[in-house]
């Protein structure tokens, strides 16, 4: 579970400077959701996902996983944490010059795993996604769609308890978007993976969330079911 408590994040210093992204944000995503947070440019989205995978460090409030306020972790411990935590980007963030294993492979290679443990984790993973057949390929080599795939393999090599989506469908067409989202449903339903995506596509949190908030000025207006938020009275 995934929740965040009171969380501002403030950018700059100095009357004129100061930005206050975001004022006060509180959230909750359960087990097993996907939660969609929507809102136009510079409303805040960008900035809440930073600050639940600590690429930005809040001004202040909690950002808790499973009870553990990330904000009070020492570095040792915030390591290991984060592990709990993937991500997937808009542009993929694809190493160019390597092959979709290794570019799966590489968070596990970074933790000095042992080669056969790498090499079976990523079979598997990329007969989860099914590009098992493209693992000698480069990035250039696939669509768009196979890209966020690898990019989706990439993010569960830690075995994450959430997965954090950033714009996930918003490089790809309506047919590519469609099948990505199916690739997301079938990371809750099957490894019960928890699923914060931000994104100003209304109609993909329509099609794939449980629960949406929408974010203007750095503040939560509104969150609860997708139906009872997106139905008019
Ligand atoms: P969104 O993702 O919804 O477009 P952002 O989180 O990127 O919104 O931005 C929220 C606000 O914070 C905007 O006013 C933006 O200009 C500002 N902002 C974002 N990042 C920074 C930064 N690194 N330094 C200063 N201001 C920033
Ligand atoms: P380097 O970048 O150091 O030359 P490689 O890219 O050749 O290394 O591979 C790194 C590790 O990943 C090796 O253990 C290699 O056997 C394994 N590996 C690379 N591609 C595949 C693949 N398609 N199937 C299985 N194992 C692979």
């Amino acid at each position: 579970m995934l929740v965040l408590e009171d969380v501002h994040k403030v950018y700059g210093k100095g009357k004129d400077k100061k930005v206050e992204a975001l004022k006060g944000i509180n959230l909750k995503v359960e087990k097993g959701e996907i939660f969609g947070v929507v809102g136009f440019s510079g409303a805040g989205k960008s900035t809440l996902i930073r600050c639940v995978n600590l690429l930005e460090r809040p001004t202040s409030g909690k950002v808790l996983i499973n009870d553990v306020n990330l904000l009070e972790l020492s570095p040792k411990e915030l390591r290991k944490e984060r592990r709990k935590i993937g991500m997937i980007f808009q542009q993929y963030n694809l190493l160019h010059s390597k092959t979709i294993f290794k570019n799966v492979a590489m968070p596990l290679i970074l933790e000095g795993r042992p080669k056969a443990e790498i090499r079976k984790k990523v079979t598997e993973l990329l007969t989860f996604v099914g590009l098992e057949d493209r693992m000698d390929h480069y990035p250039e080599q696939l669509s768009g769609g196979q890209k966020q795939r690898v990019g989706i393999a990439r993010a569960l090599a830690t075995d994450p308890d959430i997965l954090l989506c950033d714009e996930a469908t918003s490089a790809l067409d309506p047919n590519t978007t469609e099948a990505v989202l199916d690739l997301l449903r079938k990371v809750r339903d099957e490894l019960g993976i928890t699923i914060l995506m931000i994104t100003h596509e209304m109609n993909v949190i329509r099609d794939v969330c449980d629960k949406v908030a929408v974010i203007e000025h750095g503040k939560i207006v509104e969150q609860g079911p997708v139906i009872d938020v997106f139905t008019e009275p």
